[in-house]
């Protein structure tokens, strides 16, 4: 059934458990996300990235998220991640989807919290949920930061979210979700990520009950950092980079042993098959049991 990301939260907070929100930009990995939430018998949220537009298109792949969503056995939201511009926001609200992410964090605070305030007065209208972003985040290379382009030299702690600046940040927006930076990098990771859970724990002592607290950048990050995140307060776990690129290397060998020519709906199984396989992987630690 489709859900926002407030009952997403109600059921997640009472548990102790986070949950996964997949990047589902093929018919392959919605297939393949929704499979595993199913045989987990856990909530899921299905995400599509502004950043994958170059590829799939919201209005072509939101209505297969949407149709699975829909008649899943488990708890399912539809969410647009990272959202950066208004027209994408629109799009996603247009498609059918209940719940948004507006990401403001390169901007400086007070403009982001004007942005996020105005946006979710009109989207809790809808009753729709929205997710923001405080802190910055590396993207790619460790040591590096992508700033309006420009590559900047930064110390993890430089980058963490601040508790007070979090507190008057949820209390002005309105947020539902709230996405901070505590040592995670997006993509492959090149260097050990270094977290600090403690910052989770300083933040979620000092925000609204009803706001989740969301990890971006689980690359590289092993089971128990997971775990300490989840026991810390993080309730929403994103997961993409591993499980897009789970199927590769099966499906070369795949190629590479066949007798005769292989046919796309075969790579296209086997590409669910592996895929599921590590999206069950990462929900068994985002269970936290
Ligand atoms: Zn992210």
């Amino acid at each position: 059934m489709l859900v926002t990301l407030a009952e997403i939260f109600k059921d997640a907070k009472k548990g102790n458990y986070a949950v996964g929100a997949f990047n589902t930009p093929t018919f392959e990995a919605v297939r393949a996300v929704i499979a595993a939430a199913e045989e987990m018998n856990c909530p899921v949220i299905l995400d599509h990235a502004e950043g994958h537009e170059w590829f799939t298109k919201i209005e072509d792949i939101g209505p297969v998220m949407l149709e699975y969503a829909k008649k899943a056995k488990v708890p399912v939201c539809c969410h647009l991640d990272h959202g950066v511009s208004p027209s994408m926001l629109w799009r996603a609200v247009r498609v059918g989807f209940p719940s948004v992410m507006y990401d403001c964090s390169v901007m400086p605070y007070e403009e982001n919290i004007a942005n996020v305030k105005e946006f979710v007065a009109l989207a809790h209208k809808m009753g729709m949920t929205v997710e923001a972003e405080l802190g910055k985040m590396p993207n790619k290379e460790a040591g590096t930061v992508d700033a309006d382009g420009s590559v900047v030299e930064y110390k993890p702690e430089d980058l963490y979210t601040d508790p007070s600046e979090a507190a008057r940040f949820c209390e002005e927006t309105k947020c539902d979700a709230l996405a901070i930076s505590f040592g995670t990098v997006h993509g492959f990771y090149r260097t050990k990520p270094k977290l600090d859970t403690n910052v989770v724990a300083e933040v979620q002592k000092v925000i609204p009950e009803n706001v989740g607290l969301v990890m971006h950048g689980g690359s590289g990050v092993s089971p128990e950092g997971f775990k300490s995140a989840i026991n810390n307060g993080i309730r929403k776990i994103n997961y993409y980079t591993y499980m897009a690129t789970a199927p590769s290397k099966h499906i070369a060998e795949h190629i590479k042993n066949a007798d005769d020519l292989v046919g796309f709906q075969i790579i296209s199984n086997l590409g669910i098959k592996y895929m599921q396989e590590n999206a069950m992987e990462a929900m068994k630690v985002f269970m936290n049991k």
